[in-house]
């Protein structure tokens, strides 16, 4: 029985309140108290909108990373269970389904109460995310949870407004387009955001018409179990949406590689996405979109509102415990307010509140997992080793837990570990710059190009960059500033294919031409 599940009604306002979320709007008054011991009832293969066991009899560990200590065993979904759930979705998919025949309406109407049923339990999910994943519950609350609900709206409108062209052609021919799902839809996705990516990638899919065969990251299962029985609340017929639990060598390498999955969306580093796009190759060619890591740039001009511009570029680096994609990594400061720059970062990474991520002053939260904090770990002992200054942190806080003090490094050459490799967590790189266009270049070389940010009141100089910096988002005088209408995704190795707005839909649909004979002229 699933206890504490409260209800708050003035969830989106509180988040609508945090609007940009900066450290101080954390502990915004406003955010309902979280439950620290949150009931967790659903933690089996969601295939046909029931809970089962997996094939093969096995369980795996879920972590509280603030502890160490396991939350509860989960049952492990492999290629048995990916069997299971893509024959379910293929069912659902059949044309003559009821979700094949449902309106597009009602296709939007049940994403929309899907949205509602998650409003309703903004605080066990926001609680059980930070329990999973570590993040501090402010930030749960206050940003996933809230973007959650936004995204899955935003999708639900679109749901009837997904229609192709007509078009003048040759001859007596009448042509137009349709733009129809295309199948059983893959998705793997990482433990980041386990509830935004998810939403991220239910939306478009489901508003267009698939149905969904996901895996969720091994480190945080917990939130994604929780919708996909959401789902069934909402009322999505039985197939359409499939959730496994489970390994990525695995289950995860099953979907890529299946040859009745017709497309796979991946969200994960770009290692893993490699191995993605050669198993779609190596399979069914199916259409794959990938959403992968990234080592962006932020650059601040002498002429830059200095607070303003380190408050920023510090929360771009150290938000969600510096496990970002887009993590501003690598930050270019003109010579001329270097030292100061570097001073003030230092002294804003010192008062930043790290610890119980339950507490509603913390900023900062553990690392994911032990094996993240030791890479983390290690990357700063590099940066040492290399010659780069480390001006603070540097060390795990506490024994207990995969806690990372922030850290700060400064004169980081570009040839640096630490400048060249995605850390994913709470360190900070500053590099020095001098010349406008030796900068552009700098910023764009390196294999990644998935977002990029530029400070300074020169509107000339920002636009140079917005149209120099290859990446798919460039942020001027903001950082972070991502929502559901916008398109986001990546450049060279960051990735292929956009996340959110509109463009996410069009990886989510086929366009088939029609073309009529028309009767030859009468006379
Ligand atoms: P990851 O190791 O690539 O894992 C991502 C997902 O892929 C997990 O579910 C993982 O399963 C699965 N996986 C692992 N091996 C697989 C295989 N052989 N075949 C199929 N699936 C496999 O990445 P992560 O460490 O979870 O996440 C961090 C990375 O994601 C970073 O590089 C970050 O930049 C990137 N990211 C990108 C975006 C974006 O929008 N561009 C957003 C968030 C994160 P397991 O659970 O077993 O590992």
């Amino acid at each position: 029985m699933l206890r504490n599940v409260l209800r708050h009604s003035s969830f989106l306002k509180a988040a609508a309140r945090a609007n940009l979320p900066s450290a101080a709007a954390y502990s915004a008054p406003a955010i309902p108290e979280p439950i620290t011991s949150p009931d967790i009832p659903y933690t089996g293969v969601f295939i046909n909108n029931e809970f089962h066991k997996s094939e093969s009899g096995k369980q795996f560990p879920t972590i509280n990373p603030a502890t160490g200590e396991v939350i509860t065993m989960v049952e492990e979904g492999d290629k048995a269970d990916v069997e299971k759930a893509v024959k379910a979705a293929r069912q659902a998919f059949e044309l003559n389904s009821d979700w094949r025949q449902m309106d597009a309406y009602d296709r939007g109407q049940l994403l929309n109460r899907l949205a509602d049923l998650i409003e309703r339990d903004a605080v066990y999910l926001a609680s059980l995310e930070t329990l999973d994943n570590g993040k501090p519950y402010s930030n749960s609350f206050m940003v996933d949870v809230a973007l959650v609900v936004k995204n899955l709206r935003y999708f639900a409108g679109w749901a009837d407004k997904i229609h192709g062209q007509t078009i003048p052609t040759d001859g007596p021919h009448f042509a137009y387009t349709r733009h129809e799902p295309i199948g059983v839809c893959g998705q793997i996705i990482p433990w980041n955001f386990p509830l935004l990516m998810q939403a991220w990638k239910f939306g478009p899919a489901l508003a267009t018409g698939n149905t969904i065969v996901m895996k969720l990251a091994e480190q945080t299962p917990l939130t994604g179990l929780y919708v996909a029985k959401l789902v069934a609340e909402a009322g999505f017929p039985a197939g359409v949406v499939n959730v496994i639990p489970g390994y990525g060598p695995s289950a995860g390498a099953a979907i890529a590689s299946h040859m009745d999955v017709d497309k796979v969306a991946f969200t994960g580093s770009t290692e893993i996405g490699h191995l993605i796009q050669q198993a779609a190759g190596a399979s069914n060619l199916k259409r794959v979109t990938l959403e992968l890591g990234g080592k962006s740039p932020n650059i601040i001009f002498k002429d830059a509102d200095l607070d303003y511009a380190v408050e920023q570029a510090h929360f771009g680096l150290f938000f969600n415990q510096g496990q970002c994609c887009c993590a501003g990594t690598r930050i270019f400061v003109e010579d001329a307010i270097y030292d100061e720059f570097v001073e003030r970062s230092v002294e804003r990474a010192k008062i930043r509140q790290v610890g119980d991520p339950f507490d509603l002053k913390t900023e900062q939260g553990p690392q994911v997992d032990e094996e993240q904090m030791n890479k983390i770990l290690s990357l700063i002992e590099s940066g040492k080793k290399e010659g780069a200054k480390m001006c603070f942190g540097g060390k795990r806080v506490g024994e207990k837990g995969y806690f990372i003090e922030p850290t700060v490094f400064a004169d980081v050459k570009d040839s640096m570990r630490i400048a060249r490799e995605e850390i994913f967590g709470p360190v900070q790189q500053i590099m020095r710059f001098s010349d406008i266009n030796d900068v552009i270049k700098r910023a764009n070389a390196t294999v990644y190009g998935l977002a990029a940010a530029v400070f300074t009141k020169d509107l000339d100089k920002a636009n140079m960059f917005a149209q120099g910096l290859r990446a798919g988002t460039v942020w001027i005088n903001c950082y972070d500033v991502l929502n559901a209408q916008t398109p986001f995704g990546g450049y060279k190795m960051s990735g292929q294919g956009r996340e959110n707005s509109e463009y996410a839909l069009r990886n989510y649909y086929e366009v088939k031409a029609v073309i009529t004979k028309l009767p030859v002229k009468n006379a």
